[in-house]
């Protein structure tokens, strides 16, 4: 099984987004709240992408594939740069970073770091990976590997991310 950046940042966010997501019940296009990331950073620093490479990990854990996609990668100072609206599920977008950190990791690439630009709120957030980090990655990995194994769909979260969620319809007004 694959496992990607979005199952580690659904799985922070909500296990019931992650199950859908997983079971290919796929809604992101319906929301006008999800932005293309990728875009907000070319429009934001137009010059990035001349100058910063994408880059695909793949690693090989256990009985699984771990793979991340990391659209601006700066190779001479080891900066992974993503780039965020806002900061409401700050957490999530830490994860994520932290997860592409230790795919380099294994990767056998040291020393990589992280910033997650807010271009909106004109603020960087700069990400390191601990070994405590390593271990709740780890923990987390296992964690979703046992949630896309599970048939029932986990419970709604009634939170307050849920009406910018692309499943809020789904959850809590049709029948799943
Ligand atoms: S609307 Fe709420 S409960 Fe439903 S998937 Fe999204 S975050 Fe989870």
């Amino acid at each position: 099984m694959n496992i990607i950046a979005t199952h580690i940042n659904y799985y922070s966010i909500c296990h019931r987004k992650l199950w859908l997501f997983a079971n290919s019940i796929q809604m992101e296009h319906t929301s006008d709240t999800v932005y293309d990331g990728k875009l907000l950073h070319e429009t934001s620093y137009p010059q990035r992408p001349n100058k910063h490479s994408e880059i695909e990990l793949t690693v090989h854990w256990h009985s699984l594939i771990l793979q991340g996609k990391v659209d601006f990668y700066d190779y001479k100072h080891k900066i992974i740069h993503e780039t965020k609206r806002g900061k409401s599920i700050e957490q999530a977008h830490t994860l994520q970073l932290k997860f592409y950190i230790w795919l380099f990791e294994l990767n056998g690439i040291d020393g990589v770091i992280g910033h997650i630009e807010y271009p909106k709120l004109r603020k960087t957030k700069e990400v390191l990976l601990s070994r405590t980090d390593v271990a709740f990655l780890e923990e987390t990995i296992q964690g979703i590997n046992k949630l896309l194994h599970q048939k029932k769909c986990p419970e709604t979260i009634n939170s307050k991310i849920c009406k910018k969620c692309s499943y809020y319809q789904l959850c809590y007004i049709d029948e799943v």
